[in-house]
């Protein structure tokens, strides 16, 4: 695994014009005005219109503009999708997934799922009448469990923070059996190692914020799809609920996105050493990464995945210390959020899982004494003497 990993990133071709990732991360946006080799930045909030036909390209910033609409197409690009759209958060891009849904509509999500997403289906979805019913496996998920109302479902794979691994062609044939869309958050992935749509899925969002941006400086989601019908209801979730992504911010990610499938596999490669270190290590007893759960995980999940990403997780030996260690730790920040050239590390049953009932997180494997590790672009070798040193002074 360790020695191909980077290859694997690296012949991934784009599924529409034949051109490697990397190119087109760089590429999708050649020309431009005067011969400039990067787009501009419109600032406008509106935009002159045509007295006679009151017609533009553009009329007013919320329903669309144009730095905008050049990084929707590099989204749109990169996942070989018919559609693409920028939101200010991946809060909003997961909403406006959801905008589709009506009352008396249900949409069935794992209980591990992201928890800011656990949230708005717990706490605001209610409120417009429509359920959702959280499961503790997807991959169990039968025929049995949809009913007429089920109308969607929407999950993570790897999961978040077990790294187990759903099988994205099972439940697409399950769900589109019975009616309903299949919406995947890819942000552990991205459209480098994983193309949902590709496989049947309806709608992929993501947390711009997270790998695509990837500095850790900047809030941003969006929302791809195929289908036009889905499509015309994110364009109005952009000008009706007006959660957009802002033109300067819009650059940034046009910008951030051009070293995407470079930092990743990168980091991929690091997480990847990381984890053959830790498995061997005496002070680790739990090690997660995408197809460590078994066999059967790892099969799936190299069917419909060219990698493996670079989030992993982890449980300290029980006699060490877990602020000792977290203490001990020069490089890797203790702080939630993942994806960024910088490593961090946190504790999910307390930061990014603490939504869950603890019988919730008890099923889906989250103990309280597992660490999640982002692991950042930093040279290795630094990151993997970090660990040990940082193990070392755990030790009660
Ligand atoms: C961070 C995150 C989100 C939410 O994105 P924001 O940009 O913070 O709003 C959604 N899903 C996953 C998997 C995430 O990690």
């Amino acid at each position: 695994m360790a020695a191909g990993a980077g290859r694997a990133i690296d012949q991934r071709r784009g599924p529409e014009d034949d051109v490697h990732i990397q190119t087109a991360a760089v590429q999708a946006l050649r020309e431009q005005e005067h011969g400039a080799v990067v787009p501009p930045v419109h600032l406008a909030s509106t935009f002159e219109l045509d007295p006679a036909s009151e017609d533009g390209a553009y009329a007013y910033q919320r329903g669309s503009n144009p730095t905008r609409a050049q990084l929707e197409t590099v989204l749109a690009t990169l996942e070989g999708a018919a559609h693409g759209f920028a939101f200010a958060s991946g809060m909003a891009a997961t909403a406006a997934s959801l905008s589709t849904l009506e009352v008396g509509d249900e949409v069935i999500l794992p209980a591990s799922v992201y928890g800011g997403t656990y949230r708005f289906v717990d706490l605001v979805l209610p409120g417009r009448g429509i359920t959702g019913r959280f499961v503790d496996d997807l991959g169990a998920l039968t025929d049995a469990d949809f009913t007429p109302s089920t109308k969607a479902i929407f999950m993570e794979t790897p999961a978040n923070p077990t790294l187990r691994i759903t099988d994205l062609r099972r439940l697409v044939e399950l769900a589109h059996r019975h009616g309903a869309l299949v919406i995947v958050d890819n942000t552990f992935m991205t459209p480098v190692l994983q193309r949902p749509l590709e496989l049947g899925a309806d709608i992929v969002v993501q947390s711009a914020t997270k790998y695509l941006a990837g500095h850790s400086d900047l809030l941003a989601g969006t929302v791809t799809t195929d289908d036009d019908r889905l499509a015309d209801a994110f364009a109005l979730a952009q000008k009706a609920q007006g959660g957009v992504l802002a033109p300067g911010d819009s650059f940034r990610l046009i910008q951030a996105i051009k070293t995407l499938p470079l930092r990743l596999e990168r980091q991929q490669d690091s997480a990847i050493a990381i984890v053959e270190h830790l498995r061997a290590h005496d002070a680790i007893s739990q090690v997660r990464y995408p197809g460590s759960h078994s066999e059967e995980e790892a099969r799936i999940h190299a069917s419909q995945a060219s990698g493996t990403g670079a989030v992993l997780s982890f449980e300290l030996a029980p006699e060490l210390d877990r602020v000792a260690f977290l203490r001990a730790l020069r490089y890797p920040a203790y702080a939630v959020s993942l994806g960024g050239v910088e490593s961090l590390i946190c504790r999910p049953s307390t930061m990014t899982h603490e939504a869950m009932t603890p019988q919730a997180r008890a099923n889906a494997g989250i103990s309280d004494e597992l660490l999640r590790l982002s692991v950042g672009i930093e040279d290795v070798r630094d990151l993997l003497e970090d660990l040990d040193q940082a193990l070392r002074s755990a030790s009660r």
